[in-house]
Formats: C-alpha cells, sequence, structure tokens
C-alpha cells in the first residue's frame, strides 16, 4: 500500500485502511530489524484510531488501550504470526533521549520479530530505521475528513 493516498470521511474507513495495511505487512517476512510504521499529524487527526484498528486486525484479542501515559505499549501476537509483539508508542510527550532509553528503543528497534507502530515518529525519528513506512494524516474540508498517506 505504499505510494497510496485515501480520503475518509469516518472513522470506520480510517479503520478499514488501517486493517488492509496490517494484514499486507504482517505477511512480509521480517527483515533485519522491527518493521517500523510511523505516524504524523495534528492531536485528533486520527493515529490511535488507525493504530487500534491495526493492532485487532493482527489477531491481538487483548483490549487495546493507548499508551499516554506510558509511552509504550507491547502486544503479544497470536502463534504462527511471522512477528512476535507488536508495539504501540505514543513519541508525544518524549522531550529528550532518556525518555527513549527508558522504553528500550533500541532492543526494540533491533528485533526482528517486533512490529512497531509509533505515534508523532518524526519527533523521533533519529532512532527509527531509514526503510519505515509513513502514514501521515491531515484534515480535510469536514469535521470528518482525513487525507491519509501512505509512504
Ligand atoms: P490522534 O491519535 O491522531 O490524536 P485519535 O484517533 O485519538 O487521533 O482521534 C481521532 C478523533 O477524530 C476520534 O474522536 C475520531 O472519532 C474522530 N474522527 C472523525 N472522523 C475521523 C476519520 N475520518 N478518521 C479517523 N478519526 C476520525
Ligand atoms: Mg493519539
Amino acid at each position: 500500500m505504499k505510494g497510496r493516498h485515501f480520503e475518509t470521511n469516518k472513522p470506520k474507513d480510517t479503520a478499514k485502511i488501517a486493517t488492509s495495511l496490517a494484514k499486507d505487512l504482517v505477511n512480509k517476512a521480517p527483515g533485519s530489524k522491527a518493521l517500523v510504521v510511523g505516524f504524523t499529524g495534528e492531536l485528533g487527526a486520527g493515529k490511535t484510531t488507525f493504530i487500534k484498528s491495526f493492532i485487532r486486525a493482527l489477531g491481538v484479542k487483548k483490549k487495546i488501550t493507548s499508551p499516554t501515559f506510558l509511552i509504550s505499549r507491547r502486544f503479544n501476537l497470536p502463534r504462527g504470526s511471522m512477528y512476535k509483539n507488536v508495539f504501540h508508542i505514543d513519541a508525544y510527550r518524549i522531550s529528550n533521549n532518556s525518555g527513549l532509553s527508558e522504553i528500550g528503543i533500541e532492543n526494540i528497534i533491533n528485533n526482528q520479530g517486533n512490529m512497531v507502530l509509533v505515534e508523532w515518529a518524526d519527533r523521533m525519528k533519529h532512532v527509527l530505521p531509514k526503510d519505515m513506512i509513513w502514514v501521515k494524516f491531515k484534515h480535510g474540508k469536514g469535521e470528518s475528513q482525513r487525507h491519509i498517506t501512505i509512504s
């Protein structure tokens, strides 16, 4: 789905795109590092909405709560998946590198069994792999319209 642009008009449509991307990526063989997807866009753009559906589509049955205060949350992926874990990281409050080392970012990134979904990824770009995927959100005209670009 790289290089694609979408326009959604309700959260459900954003969730559908997330499901498609998750199913597309989870079937790709892991590389030498974690598979990282970075999300950008202002507060309320739909990053968390997208990520929750993405994690659900990977087969995670557990309640998916946001990592806003914890910064990083890990979920086990079902047996038989090519990846072992999916991490949901919210870098909104990360203001320096000590926050990043606290969550053990290097080990998370260096493990090829991890999928890593990062809100506000532009704030910690320096520790993320160059070949990561970006999902960029922009508000559209209507209150519920969003432009989503995957690159
Ligand atoms: P972020 O994590 O980017 O701050 P959230 O996903 O937490 O954003 O919040 C997005 C808000 O916008 C939710 O309240 C959601 O219901 C609403 N919303 C309205 N239209 C859309 C849409 N097309 N896609 C995603 N969310 C939408
Ligand atoms: Mg969010």
